[in-house]
């Protein structure tokens, strides 16, 4: 007879996770399904976030900085380093022991927690009365290799994630042409790197790379540089990553094929202008590895989508209203795999929701005020609506600036790269959206995510006391010149 939950989790990623542990809280029975392998073959739970997305590259980003600061920085402090150099299979070796640390950490806190885990590919099969003949229960098929198991639950949440987006002509061997798993993998820096796509993966890659010694060029098919970031921000980013940071970034660019031999790989493309569309006149990129990072799709492979019945939309995302429920009865969907921003925040407030909702609370998630980071140096991190939103909306904004250059915090770090924003509504000044770069702003942002939650003014956080000297004081000094009061400009 197969086992019996009031909830099943399919997998265990920082949607599924959460949303299992939240369940157990709450009292509910519930078995967790997940079938990702480490590069050992041993199953490891955390789903790409913890395995080869956030944690191994934000890892890697802080090492490879680190390195950058003793080679280009600490000169400024009469710091001398002498004879510096980068081991960067210890540098990858101590990724995978935070890695390793926290994948481990989410099989513990699932036993702590008394949920049930299984390892291998949870297929939903159908759905049939339980035996009072009032409620549906659903019949899951997990397997492992050969081994087949069956489990039983009232409730579904899936949570299967994401994978890469591939391109036809540029077939993925994680040799030579790299997704992020082979981009967090490699043991040395490439002389020459080429990256697809200049989004949050090819940039954040692109700066680690390139801090560690390749010459990076990063290629991006819009005509216009991180257009989901405040148009400003975009700007200034690209000219602090081309003109110090050392990336080539082209954008408006075409490729038209891509070629490899024993030695290099040869990216063929058109550039914004429209030359080199054949022959000789195509642009040409020749590099050693090519990173591809063109964006990610949802994952619904294995899940049995079709036995079911379960709704997609166009773009292979599972349907799902606002309280993440899909097209059948008592199975939700949370996380990369359904609407929003796929980020790991995100899937885990909404894996929280979801579990609270199957309680008979009110689970809710705002996608409004869900805030994004770019780890690049300096930092990127925003929460709202930008200025271009905001004037495709009709809606009349006031802007408070502020540059880290004026912060005595920022200009003790040597970090006075990139500024605060502030746009609030011009009538009654509640904060519409809050755009940063500059160092550390990964940390900032959620005091601007908490303004906005609890519906803030501008003058709300002018009238906050902020420490001195600390790098809020550019959030608070920005909130200022909302109404033109700024002090220190
Ligand atoms: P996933 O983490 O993808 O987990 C899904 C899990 O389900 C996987 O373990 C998968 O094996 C399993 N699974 C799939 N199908 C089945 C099935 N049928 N049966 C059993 N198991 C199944 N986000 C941030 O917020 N901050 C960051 O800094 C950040 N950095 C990133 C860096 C990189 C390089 C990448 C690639 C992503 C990054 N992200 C970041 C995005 C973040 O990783 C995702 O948004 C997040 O992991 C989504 O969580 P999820 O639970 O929806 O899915
Ligand atoms: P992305 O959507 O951020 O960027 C993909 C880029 O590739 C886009 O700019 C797109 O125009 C470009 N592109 C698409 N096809 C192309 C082509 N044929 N040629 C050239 N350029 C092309 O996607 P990503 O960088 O792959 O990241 C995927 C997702 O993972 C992100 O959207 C984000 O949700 C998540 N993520 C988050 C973080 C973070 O929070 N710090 C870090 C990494 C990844």
């Amino acid at each position: 007879m197969s086992k019996s939950f009031d909830v099943a989790v399919i997998g265990a990623g920082p949607g599924g996770y959460v949303a299992a542990i939240r369940c157990a809280q709450l009292g509910l029975t519930t078995v967790c399904i997940d079938e990702w392998k480490n590069p050992q073959g041993k199953p490891s739970l955390g789903g790409t976030c913890l395995n080869v997305g956030c944690i191994p590259s934000k890892a890697l980003l802080e090492s490879s900085e680190n390195y950058e600061r003793a080679a280009h920085k600490f000169s400024a402090h009469g710091i001398k380093v002498e004879g510096l150099s980068v081991d960067i299979p210890v540098m990858m070796s101590r990724k995978d022991k935070i890695v390793a640390g926290f994948t481990g950490g989410v099989a513990m806190l699932l036993k702590k927690n008394k949920v049930a885990s299984m390892h291998g590919c949870g297929t939903l099969l159908k759905a049939s009365k339980d035996e009072s003949g009032s409620h549906d229960v659903w019949q899951i098929e997990v397997k492992n290799g050969d081994e087949t198991d069956t489990v039983e639950a009232k409730h579904i949440i899936i949570a299967t994630g994401s994978t890469p987006r591939t391109l036809p002509f540029a077939p993925v061997d994680n040799e030579r042409i790299l997704d992020n798993t082979g981009a967090l993998a490699m043991t040395e820096a490439p002389k020459r790197l080429g990256v697809i796509g200049a989004g949050v993966i090819g940039l954040e890659m692109g700066s680690l790379w390139r801090r560690l010694g390749s010459e990076v060029t990063i290629l991006e098919a819009l005509p216009g540089f991180l257009l989901a970031a405040d148009e400003q921000v975009a700007k200034e980013a690209r000219k602090i990553f081309t003109r110090e940071s050392g990336l080539i970034i082209q954008t408006g660019i075409k490729i038209s094929g891509i070629k490899t031999n024993k030695k290099s790989i040869t990216v063929e493309y058109t550039d914004a202008e429209g030359t080199g569309n054949t022959g000789e006149s195509a642009q040409k990129l020749e590099v050693d590895k090519l990173i591809i990072a063109v964006g990610r799709v949802p994952n619904t492979a294995g899940l049995g989508v079709e036995n079911v019945g379960l709704k997609l939309d166009d773009r292979g995302y599972i349907e799902v209203d606002s309280n993440c429920r899909t097209n059948l009865p008592d199975v939700y969907a949370v996380g990369d795999v359904v609407r929003g921003p796929m980020l790991a925040h995100k899937a885990s407030e909404e894996g929280v929701a979801v579990a609270e909702t199957i309680a008979g609370h009110k689970g809710h998630v705002n996608l409004d005020t869900i805030p994004w980071v770019i780890y690049t140096s300096p930092e990127i991190a925003w929460v709202g609506k930008n200025e271009r939103e905001l004037k495709a909306a009709g809606v009349q904004y006031k802007a408070g600036q502020f540059p880290f250059m004026a912060n005595g915090r920022a200009r003790a770090l040597g970090e006075t790269g990139g500024f605060v924003k502030v746009l609030a509504d011009a009538e009654t000044d509640r904060i519409l959206g809050i755009h940063m770069i500059g160092p550390y702003v990964s940390e900032m942002i959620a005091e601007a995510v908490v303004a906005m939650e609890f519906a803030s003014s501008s003058e709300d956080i002018a009238r906050i006391v902020h420490a001195h000297p600390s790098l809020s004081e550019v959030l608070h000094e920005a909130a200022l010149g909302v109404d033109k009061r700024a002090i220190h400009i």
